[in-house]
């Protein structure tokens, strides 16, 4: 391996556009005009996970953990709890830090005194508490959250953060509408703030659920500092380039692109930010760039001002394309751009 991205053809610097492959005619298209979402505030909080065995947490959290590539490393938040996990994104922004509450997952044990003790220290903690259950195989409404799950709920009464009931397992139903008579019996058991169906196994309806803790979040970004490292600010910027390509580029092209921030340093006044539009093919190099580099000028500045949003000052930017032929299919090319 020889400098740092082996492999890659050689850099184009934007701006100066000196190398670009010149773009086809006629790939052109006009930015469409959509308005930019409003920008909602950043959030950031703690989420206690629980629920009996088997249901489905461990799934749900790989699952909602590595598709944003967010830090998963276990660290010890307190003695009392651990920390799974960060999930994190950049639109809206929201870091969710994931406790594991100890005993609230062996009900044997959380009955017990002590330990219950703890697990409710882990729940008074939590901004949110998800409690996951699952679509039983026979989907009967008349079993739905009794037993260990009933046993859960109980020790939830004098809890008071919102509690949201995760209904896992969602892709055993053939036919959703199953589900109404498993949401009338939870919403008769409980006073949730949510209720989300949804299949850990199969990543369907992953963000409805944080959407809906979203709203139970104080305000701000939490997570800066050592627990997330320098990771998040470099996480956002490479997604809001990314954001940014998608948004100004042709279907063919978003599939094979990966965003890869080669600097970022920050001082108070300003961020300087190096990013590296990386492309699996020639063609799309050109379309990424634009006629004239157009298009590569209005993706650069989208995504400054977004950055400069997030970040909460100025950044200057600097943005280069590159090819790396069917870099998605490479684990060592995916390994580099930060995919595991
Ligand atoms: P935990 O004990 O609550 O952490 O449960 P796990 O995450 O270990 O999952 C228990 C079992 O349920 C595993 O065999 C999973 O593959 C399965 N499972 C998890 N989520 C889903 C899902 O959405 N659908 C289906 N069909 N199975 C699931
Ligand atoms: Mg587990």
């Amino acid at each position: 391996m020889n400098g740092p991205h082996p492999g890659f053809d050689g850099r184009c610097l934007v701006g100066g556009l000196q190398d670009y492959v010149s773009p086809r005619r006629g790939v052109r298209r006009h930015y469409n005009g959509a308005p930019m979402a409003e920008e909602a505030s950043a959030r950031s909080g703690r989420v206690a996970i629980i629920g009996r065995p088997n249901v489905g947490k461990s799934t749900l959290l790989n699952s909602l953990l590595g598709q944003k590539l967010a830090i998963a490393t276990p660290t010890p938040g307190t003695t009392r709890s651990m920390l799974l996990g960060v999930y994190v994104q950049s639109r809206p922004p929201t870091q969710i830090a994931f406790v594991d509450t100890p005993g609230m997952h062996r009900p044997h044990n959380a009955l017990g005194r002590a330990l219950q003790e703890d697990a409710k220290a882990g729940l008074s903690n939590a901004d949110v508490i998800v409690l996951v259950t699952e679509v039983g195989k026979s989907a009967s409404p008349q079993s739905f959250l009794t037993g260990q799950d009933a046993d859960v709920l109980a020790q939830l009464a004098d809890v008071s953060a919102p509690v949201v009931l995760v209904i896992n397992k969602v892709d055993r139903l053939k036919n959703k509408s199953a589900l109404l008579p498993l949401i009338e019996r939870a919403n008769k058991q409980h006073s949730f703030a949510a209720l989300v169906p949804l299949s850990a196994l199969r990543r369907d309806n992953l963000p409805a659920l944080v959407s809906a803790l979203r709203e139970h979040l104080p305000e701000g970004l939490a997570y800066d500092g050592d627990l997330l490292t320098d990771k998040p600010q470099r996480f956002f910027a490479s997604e809001l380039v990314r954001e940014a390509v998608l948004t100004h580029t042709r279907e063919e092209v978003p599939h094979g692109v990966a965003v890869l921030v080669d600097n970022f340093e920050e001082s108070p006044q300003l961020n300087r930010v190096a990013a590296t539009i990386v492309v699996s093919k020639d063609a799309h190099k050109g379309i990424v760039i634009g006629r004239g580099g157009e298009r590569i000028k209005r993706i650069g500045s989208d995504a400054r001002v977004a950055m400069e949003t997030l970040f909460e000052r100025k950044v200057f930017l600097e943005l280069w394309v590159k090819v790396k032929e069917n870099w998605s299919d490479s684990e060592a090319a995916l390994r580099q751009l930060g995919y595991e």
